[in-house]
């Protein structure tokens, strides 16, 4: 492994920022027709694969760039501040890439998928949710089936965001047709090994660049495929935290876009009647404070996963699970409550559609983030969990 001191890293990540401030620019461009279409966000993601932006986490010697979960969250603000579906769409990517990351380096097949992710700027969905258990990600119905070397899987996969335009998908099994429900397994599906027949059509209130329709995924591939570790360890040690900070990360960056628009709306009604404070100005300081809230909460859930991840005792102790949770939920409600307030505060110019102040497609994006894997799931796992763990009420730590 090649040793990079701090500056250097310090290096890259400024490079992969300005990457991505190129990238955002574009995505900005093309964010509304996105959203109204409700097409997949291509020139985003072709300008991502252009800046090598998809193989940003992939460690160096496997031609990425070591890139760690501060970086990536906040390269998920920046693009999600642009056009919120082409943020989800590298978010979940980089949730998949972070778990290959994590849990590919003792298998042969996965390191070199992790190689071709670099080389031709694979792009990665995921496939968890299913039929008959909705987002309960620690659970499945199909099961994949032993057929020689290979395996075979059915799944009903209710959403997988842009699923035919994924060069792979990721999708969470039963490790067999006898397993309990809870005993499961992930494995890389490639495009062309992917059966996807499709089953309902992703037109939502929000989100829509997404395209996260339903299919029945139908595949056989060869067993190396599968994740050698159970899928309960890859969910706790890498796909919880992955998944609640950088949708975290992605959530403030609209927020902070929505709220933006507020400030500017605030600054042009000062203009306008300099020795008179808007009517705003006093509900734009409060959100702000509100945003500045939701920027610690997210980096503090960073700071402690980089606390923890070389430490596996601690990554699947409930207390982090806990903490992981905590952020999910409180990042979601915090920034529709924020987008909200930029609404009041601009007034009928952020409600009118095709208008610079519009915050009309920030507000039902958003509106996803609480259902996406509902807070009511993720507060009942905490809740079982708070029955047997002490409550945290240090301030240190
Ligand atoms: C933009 C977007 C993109 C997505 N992309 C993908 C993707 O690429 N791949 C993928 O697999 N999934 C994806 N999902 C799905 C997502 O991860 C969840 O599976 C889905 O949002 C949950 O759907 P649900 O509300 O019907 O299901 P459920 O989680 O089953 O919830 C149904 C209802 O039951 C309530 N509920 C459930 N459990 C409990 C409980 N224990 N206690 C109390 N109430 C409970 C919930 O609050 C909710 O009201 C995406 C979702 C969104 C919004």
């Amino acid at each position: 492994m090649l040793d990079r001191t701090g500056s250097d890293r310090a290096a890259d990540a400024a490079s992969a920022a300005m990457r991505m401030k190129e990238v955002a620019k574009i995505a900005s461009l093309h964010a509304d027709a996105v959203d109204r279409d409700a097409r997949f966000p291509r020139e985003a993601v072709d300008a991502m694969r252009e800046a090598r932006l998809l193989s940003l986490m992939i460690p160096r010697d496997h031609g990425g760039e070591g890139a760690d979960f501060a970086e990536i969250a906040d390269l998920c603000a920046t693009l999600g501040g642009a056009c919120s579906a082409a943020g989800m769409v590298f978010a979940m990517h980089q949730i998949k890439v972070a778990s290959l990351v994590h849990h590919g380096e003792d298998s042969d097949w996965m390191r070199d998928f992790m190689r071709r992710i670099a080389r031709d700027q694979l792009l990665i969905a995921s496939a968890t949710s299913e039929g008959g258990i909705g987002g309960d990600l620690r659970n499945s119905v199909c099961s994949i089936v032993p057929d020689g070397d290979h395996v075979t899987l059915e799944k009903d996969a209710i959403v997988i965001s842009y699923g035919l335009d994924a060069d792979a998908i990721l999708a969470t099994a039963r490790r067999a047709p006898d397993a309990a429900s809870s005993d499961q397994v992930m494995v890389v599906i490639e495009k062309h090994q992917a059966g996807l027949a499709q089953t309902s059509v992703w037109d939502t209130l929000g989100m829509r660049g997404t395209t996260s329709h339903g299919f029945k995924l139908t595949t056989r591939v060869p067993a190396a495929q599968v994740f050698p570790k159970p899928f309960a360890e890859i969910a706790a040690q890498s796909m919880l935290a992955s998944s609640h900070l950088f949708w975290s990360a992605l959530w403030f960056g609209i927020a902070g876009s929505a709220l933006s628009k507020a400030q500017a709306a605030v600054k042009a009604a000062a203009r306008k009647s300099p020795n008179v404070l808007p009517p705003g100005a006093a509900r734009l300081a409060a959100s702000a404070a509100d945003l500045a809230g939701l920027k610690a909460l997210v980096r503090d859930g960073i700071a402690r996963f980089e606390r923890a991840r070389h430490d596996e005792d601690e990554l699947n102790s409930m207390a982090f699970a806990i903490a992981m949770n905590a952020v999910k939920v409180e990042a979601s409600e915090k920034a529709v409550a924020i987008v909200q307030a930029a609404l009041g505060i601009i007034g009928i110019q952020g409600y009118k559609n095709a208008n610079p102040l519009s915050v009309g497609r920030q507000l039902r994006d958003i509106l996803s983030a609480p259902l996406m894997i509902a807070n009511d799931r993720v507060l009942a796992n905490t809740s079982t969990m708070l029955l047997m763990s002490r409550l945290d009420t240090e301030l240190e730590g």
